[in-house]
């Protein structure tokens, strides 16, 4: 039975079970706030840790469940999933606010990612060496970590989920997962889909509630031995300290201030359309989206009428039936309201968007217009601080050694990009930018599944990858066998 009521459980040990604080909390419709979308449970630190047990009690038997048993499951749950895209679709958009056409794009991402993982649970072993003595083997293992504590951040609340939990399941782990409360939907329906494809009890579990109860219960409890978050900076520097206090394995994916460097030789509408799709793509709420633009002053003038025309152009509504989404809630878009001010305050000139829409069908939604200042400096906020809503800050320079000086000068480095024609400085770019992600003559959003993803700088804790090959690594362990038998 597809799970579709108004108050959801959350799903323990193969069962769909009320908290003990018998509180729920509402998710409201960003693009409608007086629509509810469903409630969910208020959950505690002692519902988080009976989910823990429930997967300390797993983890034994689902490790030593053969690899491709544990890869048809995960293509089925995938299956499943595929079979409702249009519901995940729904109520993505109603709880995230994304455009349907984002929103469909990412729960498409999220099956892919769990067809991609059923094959790599059956490749998972280890290799052989050549042992210095004769008739003996030496060779690892690969085994999994135990049970793995995930906390999600809302922004995109079926793939990341999705890209943790898939290769965590593959290599044999059991699973605790703590969604964003304002978006744990899909999170519950991928359960459901598991459930139904048959994960034995006590595999996967869920607990909605708030990050500083469920998620710091799940960080510091002796039963779970590795740690992935992702989210804010603020947060995950938090979480780091804590699981890295417990002795746990961890790993934190975090914010950014992601640049696209435009150079001389660039075709200003070419680099408007990058930096436009990149910047205000998902209303501007992607750890990658484009926040600063880097232009050569050769091209500026034509670069920032193009961007303009594209900002001004952009059809901002519910997400349903227009391009551009509301922010997720009241607070993120008070948040980029804040940030608007400030830019103004301090000197940069808006030449673009800058307030909220009007309409009757933006009316009470969380809509803000796609924003452009120009005449940004970079010590200025606004091209230091994660915004993390639809505004692009430009900042002129004279040549590319100081756009690369620029794109380097922040605390992040998760994903930056280049607009050239100009083969030199493109390897330049990419031997230089600080970027867990470099990108030529492309968006700063957008990636691969089945290659490594991760920041620099504030933006990871630097300790492991996530996703392709290396979102294996972090979820098992290497053993080494000495067989002289
Ligand atoms: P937050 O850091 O606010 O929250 C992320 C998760 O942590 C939520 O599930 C939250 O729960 C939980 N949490 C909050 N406080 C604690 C705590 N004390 N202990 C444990 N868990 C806690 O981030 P957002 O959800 O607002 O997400 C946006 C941020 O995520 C942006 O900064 C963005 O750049 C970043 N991000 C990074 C990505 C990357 O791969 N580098 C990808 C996507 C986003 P609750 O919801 O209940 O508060």
């Amino acid at each position: 039975m597809w799970l579709m009521t108004d108050t959801r459980a959350n799903y323990v040990n193969g069962e769909w079970v009320s908290s003990e604080t018998g509180e729920t909390i509402d998710v409201e419709n960003p693009a409608n706030p007086s629509e509810v979308v469903a409630s969910y449970q208020q959950s505690n630190a002692a519902d988080a840790a009976d989910a823990v047990d429930a997967a300390v009690a797993a983890q034994d038997d689902w490790a030593t469940t053969p690899g491709p048993e544990r890869g048809r499951i995960l293509r089925e749950a995938g299956t499943i999933l595929q079979e409702r895209k249009e519901e995940l679709t729904d109520s993505l958009v109603a709880e995230e606010g994304k455009a349907r056409a984002e929103a469909a794009g990412e729960v498409q991402r999220a099956i892919d990612i769990f067809h991609y993982f059923a094959v790599k649970a059956s490749d998972l072993g280890g290799t052989t060496k050549s042992p210095s003595g004769r008739q003996k083997n030496l060779y690892i293992r690969q085994e999994p970590v135990g049970v793995a504590a995930l906390v999600t951040p809302w922004n995109y609340p079926i793939a990341i989920p999705v890209w943790k939990l898939a290769p965590a399941l593959a290599a044999g782990n059991t699973v605790v997962l703590k969604p964003a409360s304002q978006a744990p939907g899909v999170v519950l329906d991928v359960a459901e889909a598991l459930d139904e494809a048959g994960l034995p009890d006590g595999v996967f579990n869920v607990v909605t509630g708030p990050g500083s109860e469920v998620g710091s219960e799940f960080i510091e409890n002796e039963g779970t031995d590795a740690v992935s978050f992702t989210g804010s900076s603020h947060v995950g520097e938090m979480v780091y300290e804590q699981a890295t206090d417990s002795g746990k394995r961890v790993q934190t994916e975090l914010g950014g201030k992601n640049p696209t460097v435009v150079t001389d030789s660039a075709d200003p509408a070419e680099a408007a359309e990058i930096v436009a799709t990149g910047g205000f793509g998902t209303t501007g709420q992607s750890c990658t989206g484009c926040s600063r633009a880097i232009v050569d002053e050769e091209v500026y003038d034509d670069f920032v009428a193009e961007l303009v025309d594209r900002a001004e152009s952009i059809d901002v509504g519910p997400g349903n039936d227009h391009e551009m989404g509301p922010q997720a809630s009241e607070s993120e878009l008070e948040g980029t309201l804040d940030y608007i001010e400030i830019a103004q305050n301090e000197g940069a000139t808006l030449v673009a968007g800058g307030g909220q829409p009007e309409g009757e069908e933006v009316e009470d939604g969380y809509f803000v217009e796609p924003t452009v200042f120009t005449d940004v400096e970079s010590d200025m906020r606004i091209a230091q601080e994660e915004v993390f809503g639809p505004v692009v800050a430009v900042l002129k320079v004279s040549d590319f050694e100081e756009g690369l000086a620029v794109a380097n000068d922040v605390p992040y480095g998760l994903s930056a990009s280049v607009v050239t024609d100009d083969h030199t400085e493109a390897n330049r770019f990419i031997d230089e930018a600080e970027a867990g992600v470099v990108k030529v003559n492309e968006k700063t959003t957008g990636l691969e599944l089945h290659v490594p993803f991760g920041g620099f700088k504030r933006s990871s804790s630097e300790t492991w990858r996530e996703q392709g090959d290396a979102g294996l690594d972090f979820y098992t362990i290497e053993k080494t066998v000495y067989d002289n038998y």
